[in-house]
């Protein structure tokens, strides 16, 4: 190749490569969320997405593909463009769909790049509003007195809601009839309205409902009380007779395999100062959610973690296979 021609292809790869660094975002990033509106995954996209939009320099859409525990939102990311546009915000269910779907239409660890953890959320117990359990105590006894006619929300196979409800089906050894939804939001609504009888989902849904007394609220999932106002009365699950029943679970962020390493960077760095906007912080610790810190939200750490994540769910996610959908 002679002179001209190789300052000729040099400069036609850096016209390629530059933009793809140096503008980026210069249109809109869309953070899919597997859910429907208004639910608990939802809600931390759209809190993130406004302590996103100074670091990152750009206009932030959150697009809801709500269906089969979050796996339709995942496959359409796996699936989109690898450019830095189509982000996947999604929770634990990254972790317990390869032991729930026999053909999932991507490689959870393969085929996406891991941008970092968000937060870890508690999750919480509650019924219908005519219930007539007060407490937990009561709630064990209708249940024993309902067998077979109980009904458990949930946000589909895979969930969060689905992993909770799974394993407190195991714990309590009760069979209930589980009622799928595209998100807790829907499912929600249908829990005020006294279609579906309990749910356990995660406190960013379900603090408000039970600060105003419009739910029943019996327990919490995790081993320690929650501190927030609103969630500091209730009791564990563990405490109240299931013991070690012990479920917190956590929210991330992912591009399609192939996004630019620059465009990575830049999106990890937009992450881990949002996680420190004290707004978000604020919002998210009065729904009873932890931010995590800066040691999580590195791609490689949380890849390792979600690995770790998918067998420690699938032998558990085994275990309780009779209560499986
Ligand atoms: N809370 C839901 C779940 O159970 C998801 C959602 O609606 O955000 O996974």
């Amino acid at each position: 190749m002679n002179l001209r021609l190789k300052t000729l292809a040099a400069t036609a790869l850096a016209a390629l490569a530059l933009p793809a660094l140096a503008e980026y975002p210069e249109k809109p990033v869309t953070i899919v969320v597997p859910f429907a509106a208004g639910g608990p995954t939802d809600k931390v996209a759209r809190d993130l997405a406004e302590a996103l939009r100074k670091p990152l320099g750009g206009t932030i859409v959150i697009e809801n593909v709500g269906g089969a525990g979050g796996t339709l939102g995942a496959t359409k990311v796996a699936k989109a463009a690898p450019d830095g546009y189509t982000i996947l915000l999604h929770h634990v269910g990254m972790a317990t769909s390869p032991s729930l779907y026999r053909q999932l239409q991507y490689k959870t660890l393969d085929d996406f790049e891991y941008l970092g953890m968000i937060n870890e959320v508690p999750m919480t117990l509650i019924g219908r509003p005519t219930l007539p359990a007060a407490n937990y105590a009561e709630l064990a006894k209708w249940i024993d007195a309902n067998k077979g006619k109980i009904n458990l929300a949930n946000a589909g196979l895979g969930s969060a809601s689905h992993l909770c409800g799974l394993m407190f089906q195991q714990a309590i050894k009760v069979d209930m009839t589980t009622v799928p939804y595209k998100g807790t939001a829907p499912a929600m609504t249908d829990l005020l309205g006294g279609q579906v009888d309990i749910m356990c989902d995660q406190t960013t849904n379900t603090t408000s409902q039970i600060e105003s007394g419009k739910v029943k609220a019996y327990a919490v999932s995790t081993l320690k009380h929650l501190t927030s106002p609103a969630l500091a009365k209730l009791p564990t699950l563990d405490e109240s007779g299931l013991k070690g029943f012990n479920v917190t679970i956590w929210h991330a962020m992912y591009a399609p395999k192939g996004t630019p390493k620059p465009v990575l960077d830049k999106l990890n760095a937009a992450l881990k100062t949002a996680l420190k906007d004290p707004e978000f912080i604020k919002r998210e610790e009065a729904l009873g959610a932890v931010v995590v810190t800066d040691a999580r939200v590195n791609p490689a750490e949380h890849k390792k973690f979600v690995e770790a994540e998918i067998t420690k769910l699938g032998t558990a996610i085994k275990a309780a296979g009779q209560y499986a959908d």
